[in-house]
């Protein structure tokens, strides 16, 4: 981190203690849970936040001392109150490295929410922003051009983004290598689902960045993953969080007509109930590579980021 941004990043964590903690939903968002750092610097996938076991531990511990109740996304609102603190925990995707999460869960008793993409599951397949990482990174690629590309990418019809990576990585290339990388299997989702921590919400079939596509493709996207989840966990999502966060007008249209009341986006703001009908719930961002205690104290302000 630059001297400016660590100097910053301080000056608002001080701030932060004038306006700490007024009541709020905060909503945390997480993608893979890894073992160490060793697994991470493996390269199986682009680790993106780069979470340990151990800095989730943290995280939560901050909080539960802050006197913040754990609850999920999903959580009813009449079990909420405007006086209450509250954290959700959410994972999008649906890696296997998830599935770590429950050994937390169990300890501290606390619940989180792990958004699917169901396409992904089904089909045994990488996420395609790992597979041009991983690609790149042993072919001896420079981190800032994997992101280039992965940016560039973005912008194509997920159809012609797999294509691309077909061409250039080979027929084999969405094969999972590891634990690291794999999402969880049809199996898995249908047992971890059934714990009582544990709440399954909707990522789209095939992780369309929905705010790219015109109503019946979004539509069909986020319907399919109903089905795929209820079929396979006999519970219905009741929350979607929008790949990569990319939220439009249309896609909470789309998601409203499909049955789900809540969704939830990358903004960073502090959401506060009702829930229902809340399309645009906000996240932040936990990140490895920065000190955990310093960024809580920042998110737990209200001094935006
Ligand atoms: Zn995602």
């Amino acid at each position: 981190m630059s001297f400016s941004k660590k100097l910053k990043q301080k000056l608002r964590s001080g701030l932060s203690f004038l306006h700490r903690d007024r009541p709020a939903i905060l909503g945390f968002l997480f993608h893979g849970l890894f073992e160490d750092r060793e697994e991470i610097a493996a390269n199986h996938v682009d680790a993106q936040q780069a979470i340990t076991r151990e800095q989730m531990r943290l995280f939560i511990e901050i909080f539960l001392e802050a006197g913040y109740d754990f609850i999920s996304p999903e959580q009813e609102d009449s079990k909420l109150t405007t006086t209450g603190k509250y954290a959700c925990i959410t994972f999008d995707d649906g890696y296997a490295n998830n599935l770590r999460m429950v050994a937390l869960l169990e300890e501290y008793d606390i619940p989180a929410t792990f958004y699917i993409t169901t396409g992904n599951v089904e089909q045994q397949e990488c996420f395609w922003w790992d597979v041009v990482y991983r690609e790149r990174i042993r072919r001896g690629a420079q981190k800032t051009d994997i992101s280039r590309e992965q940016k560039m990418l973005k912008e194509k019809h997920h159809l012609d983004i797999i294509t691309y990576l077909l061409r250039e990585f080979g027929d084999t290339c969405l094969l999972p290598w590891s634990d690291t990388d794999r999402p969880m299997t049809i199996e898995e989702l249908k047992e971890f689902s059934a714990h009582p921590l544990v709440h399954i919400g909707n990522h789209t079939r095939n992780h369309y960045l929905l705010d790219q596509y015109g109503y019946s493709e979004i539509l069909e996207q986020i319907q399919l993953a109903q089905i795929d989840i209820s079929n396979w966990t006999g519970r219905t999502p009741v929350s979607i969080a929008y790949p990569n966060g990319n939220y439009s007008p249309v896609a909470a249209k789309a998601a409203a007509n499909s049955g789900l009341q809540r969704g939830l986006t990358l903004q960073k703001i502090k959401n506060h109930p009702p829930m229902d009908g809340n399309f645009q719930i906000g996240r932040f961002t936990l990140w490895g590579n920065q000190e955990i205690r310093t960024q809580c104290n920042v998110f737990r302000s209200d001094i935006p980021l």
